[in-house]
């Protein structure tokens, strides 16, 4: 029998070990922490009861994962707030975000038709651009017409697209999408991320895993130790002599972390690049145990599952570009998670869990949690009076807390075009290391960030086909 290694439980560790374990090979998963999941964990921390994603929180993207279908088998459920995003300004007004494309662009005044000529023909066609840009981006596409149309405004700036809309609310609710990026919104190719989690949105909605985001992760275990696959927990992998005999070896894990455990046997321009992997600005993260909720002044933002705080577009992109030349600005961009409208369960009686972090810059030493307070009460005033209590996870704790995080940075690398495009090194094989037999399968290799798993299913695919195993998922590739 075929024996596999997956170091990392991640969403895409364990996507990677699934797709192993389905094709027949007995995998095993090692996992640094006492706790399965990466980015997806979730725990009662702040108040017994009171439910807190510690990353992930929302998930338009793992929603419709083919990766994630049929887990509902082992206890995934998913859960739509009424309305995806709220985009809130300084007058009480706000861009609002619905599943439907027809229900935004009906809320958006002028704006309306240019919302729907962006994303209603991708919305509709979503599942089969899915098959092309959820897996690396250079390859034969399924779909060629279908990911050209949507493809060429993935092109421009985020700060030129936002022109097509007239209003500020349009304009800011696009802006606060493509901010995800965690890059500087004149560059270009910074449209490309936002455009495709507000289209993979408008096909699936903004979903919140059922249980807290631990369930994602929790239920692909399940289906793995169902087909025989093995979990280690507590095993921190520093060195390729800590590495059992296997037959393929994936690493869920940032590139510079594979360079130091694989040393001598990965070539050396391999290695070269893998350290010289790109890093991009920090979150610093705090959740709040609020009572009553957060008053926002907008009436729709109590009825989101997202709430973006950034002012106007061009407040956020002023804020993103200084984080991105290192300096802390007075009000950052935070992102508001209000999971427990979709998902009751994880309130205790009338105080509810609030999720949030700021985009800060990398390694960022300072508390930034007064910023996040005051641009909350900024759109919410009285909300400090309802705090009973919170917890901080700063970028270097976030670092502690996942290796993968260095410096804050949760998108495991700069999302700049070529890492974008390529992964951490220029090939058309962005899950290959050079050292045969040994894989590379998280978020620094495409498609990207999110607890979507593709990641992994794509990089076992390409271990599978090398090793000559035939599997149900076909991917072009070439090696290079
Ligand atoms: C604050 C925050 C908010 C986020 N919000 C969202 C969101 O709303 N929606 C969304 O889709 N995504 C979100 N993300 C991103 C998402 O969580 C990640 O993109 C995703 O978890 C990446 O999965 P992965 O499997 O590649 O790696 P990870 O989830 O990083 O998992 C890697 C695993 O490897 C383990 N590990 C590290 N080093 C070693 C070692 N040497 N030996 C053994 N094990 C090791 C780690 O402990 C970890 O369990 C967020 C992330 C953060 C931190």
């Amino acid at each position: 029998m075929n024996t596999a290694t997956v170091v990392g439980s991640g969403p895409n560790g364990l996507a990677a070990a699934l797709t192993l374990a389905e094709a027949g090979l007995s995998v095993t998963v090692l996992e640094a922490c006492d706790e399965i999941g990466g980015g997806t964990r979730s725990s009662e921390a702040l108040v017994p009861g009171l439910l807190h994603d510690h990353c992930s929180a929302i998930h338009p993207m793992a929603v419709g994962s083919p990766l994630l279908a049929g887990l509902d088998r082992y206890g995934l459920q998913w859960q739509l707030p009424e309305f995806d995003c709220v985009h809130p300004l300084d007058d009480g007004s706000a861009g609002v975000l619905h599943r439907s494309v027809g229900t935004t662009a009906d809320g958006m005044a002028i704006d309306g038709a240019a919302w729907r000529t962006l994303f209603g023909g991708p919305a509709r066609r979503f599942d089969a651009l899915a098959e092309d840009i959820m897996g690396p981006l250079l390859r034969v596409p399924s779909h060629p017409l279908t990911l050209a149309r949507f493809g060429a405004p993935t092109v421009l700036p985020a700060s030129a697209l936002a022109r097509v809309f007239r209003t500020a609310q349009a304009r800011a609710l696009f802006g606060g999408v493509a901010a995800h990026a965690f890059r500087p919104l004149h560059l270009p190719m910074t449209s490309a991320i936002g455009l495709g989690i507000l289209t993979a949105g408008h096909r699936h909605g903004w979903a919140v895993a059922v249980g807290g985001s631990r369930r994602i992760t929790d239920a692909m275990a399940a289906k793995l130790t169902g087909l025989g696959g093995r979990i280690e927990t507590g095993v921190r992998v520093r060195s390729a002599s800590q590495l059992p005999p296997a037959d393929i070896t994936m690493f869920d894990l940032a590139p510079e972390i594979v360079a130091d455990i694989l040393g001598d046997r990965l070539p050396h321009r391999v290695a070269k690049a893998y350290r010289r992997f790109r890093r991009g600005p920090g979150a610093f993260k705090v959740d709040f145990a609020v009572e009553g909720g957060v008053p926002w002044t907008n009436s729709n933002a109590h009825r989101a599952g997202t709430v973006h705080l950034a002012g106007t577009f061009a407040e956020l992109a002023a804020t993103e570009r200084a984080i991105h030349a290192g300096r802390m600005p007075e009000r950052p961009f935070v992102l508001v998670g209000q999971q427990y409208l979709a998902d009751p369960q994880r309130s205790v009686g009338n105080v509810h869990p609030v999720w949030s972090y700021a985009h800060v810059p990398n390694g960022y030493t300072g508390d930034a949690t007064e910023a996040i307070i005051g641009q909350i009460e900024r759109f919410a005033p009285g909300f400090r009076d309802r705090i009973v209590g919170h917890t901080v996870r700063s970028t270097t704790a976030m670092a502690g807390y996942n290796a993968n995080y260095v410096g804050g940075d949760i998108m495991t690398g700069a999302k700049d075009i070529r890492q974008l495009t390529f992964g951490p090194r220029v090939t058309l094989s962005p899950y290959t290391t050079g050292a045969g037999g040994y894989y590379l399968c998280s978020a620094a290799t495409p498609p990207g960030p999110g607890a979507h798993g593709m990641c992994g299913l794509h990089a076992a695919t390409t271990a599978l086909a090398d090793l000559g195993v035939p599997t149900t998922y076909h991917i072009v590739q070439q090696h290079n």
